[in-house]
């Protein structure tokens, strides 16, 4: 098979691909960073991988050189223009759907099939994107490997008792065990973002959550005023059955959402649906 693509930076000229700042665009050009982050994810020949936001498609490359099948949603139409030029060097193996990923049925574009999501996400939509990927689970997908804001990576991997911990670390810990693969500066990328960006890798969890609804209804009420104790903000959730559900889950009504484990979280969770189902 032909590998020498043409330079992204000549796709990037020749296609105009002057980037917006209103798609999040900030492309990574750098091959040993887009095959780091194929080779972490454990991109093999054979692997079905969904790609969201390839732009000009630095990464696609990556995963299509590791043997993956790539089926790509951009919303920028000159990219999905430029990677039409990929076709002939991986013949059937890249599909491209111009869309915006945050309204797409995952299963019906990847035909019912599991695949690796593995993605450069727009920033602005990157944790609107995980949550709807975390609640899909294994069905859906056998690990993804995301770049986010690094203050995100942070927020996502964040253990109670901390600054960061919040709603986002309890539904990602609650379904998938994520973990830091690497950080980058702001200059990997082009053009550069204000901040750091960090790649996470989530695999599936020992056993597919249950009650994910659940959890992000309590979770929203208990952090909804951070400040406040548990048996005040989660009165209106649980009502009369709410002491026996927090001695249950080893909850003390004076303890505020900040404290309380993902496993703690997950057992009110429980609780909860037993009660509105
Ligand atoms: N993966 C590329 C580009 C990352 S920048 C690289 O690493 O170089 C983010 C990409 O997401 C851009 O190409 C942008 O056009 C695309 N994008 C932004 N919003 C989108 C949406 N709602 N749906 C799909 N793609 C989107």
């Amino acid at each position: 098979m032909m590998t020498n693509t043409p330079p992204l930076k000549e796709i990037i000229d020749e296609f105009d691909l002057g980037a917006k700042k209103s798609l999040g665009q900030h492309f990574l050009l750098d091959l040993n960073i887009t095959h780091k982050i194929a080779r972490l994810a454990g991109v093999e020949a054979g692997d079905l991988v969904l790609e969201i936001g390839p732009g000009p498609g630095g990464l696609t490359r990556a995963l299509l050189a590791a043997g993956a099948e790539v089926v790509a949603v951009e919303r920028d139409a000159r990219c999905v223009a430029a990677l039409e030029t990929l076709h002939e060097f991986y013949p059937g193996k890249l599909c491209v759907i111009e869309g915006d990923a945050l309204s797409i049925n995952e299963p019906a574009i990847l035909e019912q099939r599991t695949a690796k999501i593995i993605a450069n996400l727009p920033y602005n939509i990157s944790t609107e994107l995980l949550i709807k990927w975390l609640k899909q689970g294994n069905m859906l997908w056998s690990r993804m490997a995301l770049m986010f804001q690094k203050e995100v990576a942070d927020r996502i991997l964040a253990v109670s008792g901390t600054k960061a911990y919040g709603r986002l670390s309890i539904i990602s810990q609650a379904a998938s065990t994520p973990a830091r693969a690497f950080d980058l500066p702001p200059q990997a990328f082009t053009p550069p973002p204000k901040v750091s960006s960090s790649v996470v890798l989530f695999d599936p969890p020992a056993v597919q959550p249950k009650n994910l609804d659940a959890l992000e209804h309590i979770t929203r009420a208990a952090f909804s005023q951070r400040r406040k104790m548990l048996r005040t903000s989660l009165k209106p959730v649980f009502g009369d059955r709410l002491e026996k559900a927090l001695d249950a889950a080893g909850v003390r009504g004076t303890q505020r959402a900040e404290e309380i484990s993902v496993d703690q979280f997950k057992t009110l969770a429980a609780l909860y649906a037993d009660k509105t189902s």
